[in-house]
């Protein structure tokens, strides 16, 4: 078995026919691995958006995909294929190939070589794209919001703002219409220039600069994508939006609408902890 996975996601693929590779045991489930794939599998590595779900159909028998996840296995054979947080290399290691790994609760038999048409729930997959832009742009947002807090010049975000959103970040999840990010405000971030200084007072007015922005942003229905370097579920893959002030591209793994004006109204709440060191960003959409 050779070669990544080549996936069809990121141009927001839902359908697929493709030949099965390899089926293994997983802890109480089974793993299908295909040459192709249109399920988004979840990010060992920064689990932010949870894997499509969908359905299996091998000779006229439905499978329940209940999860994807990623898989890796040197190409040397030296190991068996590793999955999700048992990988024990880094993502574009040397010699390793990457797989996305189809989890069934139903054994499917021997199905290596078989034809088998995959379909994603396309509900879930667009209520967890609508939550992944929501979370990309309110990042841009926020950081516009905070880039007076800081006094040294710090890497700037896709549009310009001191990218607090990624020098702050220690977690990110994403929801059906919706995202919740964490931020550490320590010492650390202090020492790159960040002034957290008055913030607790200062947050509803933050709060609403970034309601106001999103609600501009999603008016104006910019188109987004996701731009990719490569067929294979190992590319470096990117968010873009082409908003009206400039293109705003971050790297980023997921799936995205297609406009921004598929949001909705938009709604961001920012909850400061009580000892002031973590900043907690929640946005929803309709
Ligand atoms: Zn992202």
């Amino acid at each position: 078995m050779h070669g990544n996975t080549l996936v069809s996601f990121p141009s927001g693929a839902l359908t697929g026919e493709a030949t099965v590779r390899q089926v293994l045991p997983l802890d109480g489930s089974f793993g299908v691995v295909c040459d192709t794939t249109p399920f988004h599998p979840v990010d060992h590595t920064w689990p932010d958006q949870p894997a499509d779900r969908g359905v299996l159909t091998a000779e006229g028998e439905a499978y329940a995909v209940e999860d994807a996840l990623i898989g890796a296995a040197p190409r040397d054979g030296s190991a068996p294929l590793a999955v999700g947080p048992g990988i024990p290399v880094r993502r574009g290691e040397e010699g390793w190939d990457w797989y996305v790994v189809h989890v069934l609760a139903a054994d499917p038999g021997p199905l290596t070589g078989r034809r088998v048409r995959l379909e994603v729930d396309p509900e879930r997959r667009h209520r967890l794209s609508a939550g992944h832009t929501l979370c990309e742009l309110v990042g841009l947002a926020l950081n516009r919001m905070l880039a007076p807090r800081w006094s040294k010049e710090a890497k700037p975000d896709a549009l310009g703002a001191p990218d607090f959103d990624k020098l702050a970040i220690t977690s990110s999840r994403i929801f059906a219409h919706g995202s919740v990010d964490h931020y550490r405000l320590g010492k650390s971030l202090r020492r790159k220039g960040f002034s957290a200084e008055g913030l607790a007072a200062e947050l509803p007015g933050i709060e609403a600069g970034v309601n106001t922005l999103m609600a501009g942003w999603v008016a104006e229905d910019a188109p987004v994508g996701v731009a990719t370097e490569g067929p294979g579920i190992d590319a470096l893959r990117h968010f873009r939006c082409a908003l009206a002030e400039g293109e705003a591209s971050t790297p980023c793994g997921g799936t995205h609408v297609t406009r921004t004006g598929e949001l909705g109204q938009v709604k961001v709440t920012l909850e400061l902890s009580g000892d002031g060191t973590e900043l907690r960003m929640e946005a929803k959409c309709s």
